[in-house]
């Protein structure tokens, strides 16, 4: 259990030991105590509801009570107006010199918190015993291990050493990935075109703070990934939504093309609906923006994830011009934690990225990027998407099968050709975030889509990646019934 609020979480995982002779309410008020005067709660930060201590604590409420009441006596803690607890002074200890004002400085960095929201499923996807029905990962079982292992175990010959690498990333991976994107997606690029990066979100961290400048207007469907992280807006510019229809964008939607806008897509599989935007749809995207000379980010982080048939080539494979920035990850395909994605686009673009990544981390991890050389010069990678996508698929039927047991009176859903999404749109408005609470009660972990829009829905990203699909199956028919509760009042 944690709390969360903008600028001051407190993240509570300790537990009294119940062997000890000091009595637990003590050693509460000693935890919390430390905790004040070490600086990791600065003044004001607020501390989790009572209920939920004591639960975290393993002890009932009442031994919460007599500690935080001891510690109100002391003016450590005080009353919250919203009927909390927060830290209220740390004065209390002379014998130390006092600690920063963290809270100010916390405050002051220019980068956005997340949404409270995704604050709390980033620390509740730790938590074990919570089934997860929108993570936008693979589950561990799809994990590859034993291929994992194949490809270390051929790694030591491969790696002569583990230096800095250039701008670009390891030249042996730019050269592979130009080869791969050559024959498998028919995306002309030389390694020179080719940064690597440390997972795609860097790519567009990149992007914002290399090539954009402040109220700069990016245009995205709506929802979008892109609305849930703060990037953008991070860097004051703004973001603007454009509606989607079956085939994808409504790029004539798109009000002002002038100078320093961008347009970020997803055309294959799309984070958060899993719509595929149509052949026809591409090829009008790509005139309207090139004859605006608005640059496009396409982000192709799921296009290998197709099920029956290949998605439409990719916006940059029909790129003649140079008005198409591309990335691709290996994160959704194999691993998030190797941290490698790659971003296409014209040399001064790329070289500009590389040149403010070497300001930043100075490349990414050198024994990913051998790793990724070794997967894709041997073929490996292509002979394991082919089985990853039938395990997907098979796991996308069995979503769509409990989808139609338990949501036929209540929700509208996509059926979706590739990638991990499924966006289920209720038919009756609720209150998301008490949905939200009673799901998380249930040990159930969801991904309202409200994160990803640019005004309220009544939807919800579902995954079918993640769950075990038994879980998955249990987990959809409890959620059926907190929703009808909820539509009912
Ligand atoms: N783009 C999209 C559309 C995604 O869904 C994600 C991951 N959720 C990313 C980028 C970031 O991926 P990476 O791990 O490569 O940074």
């Amino acid at each position: 259990m944690k709390g969360f609020r903008t600028n001051q979480m407190i993240a509570v995982d300790w537990k009294p030991n119940k062997q000890d002779k000091t009595p637990i309410y003590r050693q509460i008020v000693e935890y919390i105590s430390e905790k004040i005067a070490a600086g990791d709660w600065p003044i004001g930060s607020r501390l989790p509801s009572q209920r939920d201590m004591a639960q975290t604590f393993g002890v009932n409420r009442s031994t919460v009570v007599s500690a935080m009441e001891e510690l109100i006596s002391y003016g450590i803690l005080e009353s919250d107006f919203g009927g909390g607890t927060r830290v209220a002074s740390n004065t209390w200890s002379i014998r130390m010199s006092q600690p920063p004002d963290w809270n100010k400085y916390i405050r002051s960095g220019f980068f956005r918190p997340n949404l409270d929201t995704i604050q709390t499923i980033n620390h509740m996807e730790f938590e074990p015993g919570y089934i997860r029905i929108g993570t936008g990962e693979l589950s561990p079982e799809l994990y590859p291990g034993k291929l994992v292992s194949k490809i270390f175990r051929r790694m030591p010959e491969r790696i002569p050493s583990l230096g800095y690498l250039g701008p670009l990333g390891l030249p042996e991976l730019g050269e592979a990935l130009a080869q791969w994107l050559a024959v498998n997606q028919g995306i002309e690029a030389k390694a020179s075109n080719i940064m690597v990066a440390s997972g795609s979100l860097q790519g567009l961290q990149l992007v914002s703070v290399c090539m954009l400048k402040r109220g700069s207007n990016i245009y995205t469907e709506a929802p979008s990934y892109l609305k849930s992280l703060q990037v953008f807006q991070s860097a004051e510019m703004c973001l603007h939504g454009v509606q989607m229809d079956e085939e994808g964008l409504e790029y004539w939607k798109i009000k002002d093309a002038s100078n320093d806008s961008l347009l970020y897509t997803i055309p294959s599989y799309h984070n958060p609906t899993g719509t595929v935007m149509s052949e026809r749809r591409r090829g009008e995207v790509m005139n309207f923006c090139q004859s605006r000379q608005m640059p496009i980010l396409e982000d192709d982080a799921y296009g290998q994830l197709w099920f029956d048939e290949k998605p439409p080539k990719s916006l940059k494979a029909r790129d003649k011009t140079g008005s198409v920035i591309y990335m691709g990850t290996i994160s959704k395909t194999m691993a998030p934690g190797l941290r490698i994605g790659w971003v296409v686009g014209p040399e001064a673009v790329v070289y500009r990225l590389g040149d403010v990544k070497m300001q930043t981390d100075y490349g990414a991890s050198s024994v990913s990027q051998w790793m990724m050389t070794e997967l894709l010069t041997s073929g490996d990678y292509d002979i394991y998407l082919e089985t990853l996508r039938r395990e997907l698929k098979a796991r996308r039927d069995n979503a769509l099968t409990s989808l139609s047991q338990y949501f036929k009176g209540i929700a509208t859903w996509n059926k979706p050709s590739g990638g991990f999404y499924i966006w289920l749109c209720l038919k009756h408005r609720v209150f998301m975030d008490r949905v939200f609470a009673d799901a998380l009660k249930a040990g159930i972990l969801l991904n309202p889509g409200n994160m990803y829009d640019y005004g309220e829905n009544h939807a919800i990203r579902l995954s079918y990646a993640y769950a075990d699909p038994e879980d998955l199956r249990k987990a959809l028919k409890i959620l059926a019934d907190i929703i009808e509760k909820h539509q009912k009042r």
